[in-house]
């Protein structure tokens, strides 16, 4: 049998950073500190010295860290926030967690990111809130957006779940907005053993509220200040956290590099390479093409043990849980995309000779399935 290409190998990264990692584990444990102590509090420094901002604030989740933003900025029942309809079910979730409802854009049909063209008309009295995604690691069109927040008084929230590390004009991602929101879940760019999220922004009040929110309502142990949630960084995540956060460049530098190859290797063939926007670094959470004949395509990649993934089959808008929402459009970019994306394997450890083995099936299944003239 040939050898497996997995969609991501955390294997690969962690035996590089071979006895740094078993380290720091080994201190927590010896330390016996597990959630919120002196590895939580670094990484939260260091994190928000790389970003550029000026208070990041660990929590539990990429999710709990939109839902806490949310809610920190008092968004809640009646209001109404715009997102994409072509994100993870996290992204609305948040939105519906602090009693919000998400209104749903359609998406740029090459960058896959919110078409904020569409995005004036989403907007009504009850409009609270935008959240962009910098989908897949490439920056949304923040200018845009901005602009739009700035025109109507609406909070600017950035779903970063998909890019640590990703910016633009010299500002990296999760600095633009009122907060910036991040996942570390394992297989993100910057991803932790478990889950993991931080919120960022430069709001002191805002950053105290976070604080307490996160921490059942509270500053000092036994006294509540509010209705909050336990959502914590735990310090065996800070602590490998902060181990990878010291090598992103060169993850997301080597992402690049592999998509380079991708988009080298598959020029000229019946299908839709990523878009990258001329402004932005692209830090390649994922390597999205486009093909009419994505599910043979998928099989194929599958019967020579070539792991591959749709992200995403379903547009947010025709989920069962949204089932509810009334006035949605067909917003048929996302449907459209959704029928036809294919992630292919990407991770900073991908030789160049395996990208190669994966072109070699894709070239193969084009040709088989569509006769060129
Ligand atoms: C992963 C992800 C989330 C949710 O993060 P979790 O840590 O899994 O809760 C939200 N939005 C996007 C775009 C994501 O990719």
């Amino acid at each position: 049998m040939t050898r497996p290409i997995p969609m991501v190998d955390l294997k690969a990264q962690h035996a590089a950073l071979g006895p740094e990692i078993d380290e720091v584990i080994a201190a927590v444990l010896e330390s016996t500190r597990f959630v919120l102590g002196p590895n939580v509090e670094a990484f939260e420094r260091e994190a928000a010295e790389y970003l550029g901002v000026v208070h990041a604030i660990g929590c539990a989740s990429g999710t709990d860290a939109l839902m806490l933003a949310l809610a920190a900025a008092g968004v809640g029942p009646g209001d109404e926030v715009i997102t994409t309809a072509f994100t993870f079910f996290g992204t609305a979730e948040a939105i519906c967690l602090v009693g919000a409802t998400p209104v749903f854009v359609d998406i740029d049909p090459r960058t896959f990111n919110l078409d904020v063209a569409l995005v004036e008309a989403a907007v009504t009295p009850r409009t609270a809130a935008i959240i962009p995604v910098h989908l897949f690691g490439q920056p949304a069109d923040i200018a845009g957006v901005c602009a739009l927040c700035e025109r109507h008084g609406l909070l600017l929230v950035e779903d970063c779940a998909q890019s640590f590390g990703a910016g633009l004009d010299g500002t990296k991602a999760g600095a633009f907005g009122d907060f910036g929101c991040f996942s570390f879940f394992p297989s993100k760019n910057l991803g932790g053993c478990g889950d993991g999220g931080m919120v960022t922004t430069r709001s002191d009040a805002m950053a105290r509220r976070l604080r307490a929110l996160r921490n059942h309502g509270s500053h000092v142990t036994y006294r509540h200040e509010r209705i909050g949630y336990n959502s914590r960084l735990d310090e065996l995540q800070a602590a490998i956290l902060r181990v990878k956060l010291r090598h992103i460049d060169r993850y997301n530098a080597e992402r690049r590099r592999v998509a380079s190859r991708y988009d080298a290797l598959l020029q000229g063939l019946p299908l839709q390479t990523p878009f990258e926007a001329r402004a932005g670094t692209h830090v390649y959470h994922q390597y999205t093409i486009l093909s009419d004949m994505r599910d043979a395509l998928a099989a194929s990649l599958r019967n020579e043990h070539i792991a591959c993934a749709i992200h995403y089959p379903t547009p947010l808008h025709h989920q069962e849980a949204f089932a509810d929402l009334v006035g949605v459009g067909p917003l048929p970019v996302s449907k459209s995309v959704s029928q036809q994306c294919l992630s292919l394997p990407m991770y900073p450890e991908l030789p160049d000779h395996d990208i190669e083995r994966i072109v070699e099936v894709i070239k193969s299944s084009a040709c088989d399935t569509r006769p060129r003239p």
